[in-house]
């Protein structure tokens, strides 16, 4: 039995806690904030296990350079945040080369698998299986070329055991009701689920372990130092903590600690909005759509339906510009007619995002007792368990689901 510090509170750091009391570990969380603060709480809800391909792609880079032309499109660069943002742009084009984006997909793939195995385990052992539901996800296209296009992607996918079907025309109208009539073809995949809301999950997570995790202290983590084989972790305005072992799951503030110890992981906080509308803002909703050409997604929460997406790429404290928010409202209002868009709640989360948009879980290169859990981009939720498996792995010094170099942070 080890005990083990872990910083942060989000889906990542909640799902890794579990895993490891759920072995006999004895976890302290810290969290500089509250639970679930940062992107795990308001994220589109979605186990998104369809979504095997990397986004460091050159299908992403050329929608990219569609969409930064629209001021208020789903993808923007903030021009005077470069400096701290264009080296991740720059490595983000590297990894889109066809050598890395294969690489990225069958990592990806195999992340994708472990969670669809350790997804359902978790909610058995926390007996939350009743805030997840499985009805799939509708992919939608509205012209015949970027339906015809997206059948490339999805025959990929299914080699990677992703499974699909095509609606187009009037079945896809009678399949998804709601939807404007110019709306050419649809895919769904049952590989999706979803959750009912994603901050709820994450505070019914931590009740469950709460009864065995040491504890939880809010307390803002400033600096790790390795010391006779354990961990001291220093926190502001407080005494230092030993630990065995420490992991570090602080989002996109991990790239700060981790730099710290000596690993210099080109993380940016890849910024998205979204809009939580009442219920009744389109009460029929039973499915969570995308609407891929145009950068956004509209889940039926259990208490509200989240209408968000887009990705902003900017420093980590620059203040939220809701008019990204107000721009995915009008585009969904065009798509889908009936949603009503009165009374929504506005919301900008961070999403932790490497450069090839896979996440880094690994134990520091010199520090074999500092495990790191972070940059999951738009992925969280869904390898959320997958990533909790590798770092029980670790703890436990068992062998490794998935080959430990190609998720290490000594890759980049
Ligand atoms: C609009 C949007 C939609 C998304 N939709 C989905 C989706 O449908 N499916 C999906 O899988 N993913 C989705 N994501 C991505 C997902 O939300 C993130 O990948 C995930 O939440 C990251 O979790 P995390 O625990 O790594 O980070 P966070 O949620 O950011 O948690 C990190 C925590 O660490 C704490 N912390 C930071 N620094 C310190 C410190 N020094 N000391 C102590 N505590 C610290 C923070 O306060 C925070 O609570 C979406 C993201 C966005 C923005």
């Amino acid at each position: 039995m080890k005990d083990v510090i872990v910083i942060g509170g989000g889906i990542i750091g909640l799902c890794a806690a579990e895993k490891l009391v759920s072995q006999g570990h004895e976890v302290t969380i810290i969290e500089k904030d509250r639970i679930a603060a940062g992107a795990s709480y308001g994220n589109a809800a979605g186990f998104a296990f369809s979504e095997v391909m990397p986004m460091a792609s050159y299908t992403t880079i050329l929608q990219s350079l569609r969409w930064i032309m629209d001021p208020a499109g789903p993808f923007s660069i903030i021009p005077q945040d470069l400096p701290y943002t264009l080296n991740w742009l720059i490595r983000f084009a590297l990894a889109s080369r066809k050598s890395t984006f294969e690489q990225s997909l069958r990592v990806q793939a195999k992340l994708m698998q472990l969670g669809k195995t350790t997804l359902p385990q978790m909610l058995e052992r926390t007996n939350l299986d009743k805030m997840v539901n499985t009805t799939g996800a509708l992919y939608l296209y509205d012209t015949k070329s970027q339906y015809l296009a997206a059948q490339k992607s999805w025959r990929l996918r299914q080699k990677y055991d992703v499974e699909y079907e095509c609606y187009q025309g009037s079945e896809l109208h009678r399949y998804q009701p709601g939807l404007a009539n110019n709306i050419f073809g649809g895919i769904h995949s049952p590989n999706f689920q979803l959750v009912s809301n994603p901050n709820d999950f994450c505070l019914a997570i931590h009740k469950h372990i709460q009864p065995n995790a040491v504890a939880t202290i809010y307390h803002n983590v400033v600096g790790l130092t390795p010391k006779e084989g354990r961990v001291e972790v220093a926190l502001q305005g407080a005494d230092s903590l030993m630990a065995d072992k420490v992991i570090i799951a602080a989002g996109p503030w991990s790239g700060e600690l981790s730099r710290a110890l000596g690993d210099n992981v080109p993380l940016t906080g890849e910024r998205g909005y979204n809009t939580t509308l009442p219920k009744s803002a389109l009460p029929d909703l039973t499915r969570t759509i995308f609407f891929a050409p145009h950068g956004f997604v509209i889940a039926p929460l259990a208490d509200g339906v989240r209408v968000g997406g887009a990705s902003e790429i900017a420093r980590l404290d620059r203040p939220a510009n809701y008019k990204r928010s107000d721009a995915l409202l009008r585009k969904a209002k065009a798509l889908v007619p009936e949603l009503q868009l009165t009374d929504g709640e506005q919301w900008m989360g961070i999403r932790p995002t490497t450069p090839d948009t896979l996440p880094v879980i690994g134990t520091a290169s010199r520090h074999p007792n500092v495990i790191y859990a972070f940059g999951h981009g738009h992925l969280g939720l869904t390898q959320a368990t997958a990533t909790a498996q590798l770092i029980y792995e670790i703890v436990s010094g068992q062998k490794r689901s998935i080959d430990p170099d190609s998720l290490s942070a000594s890759r980049f």
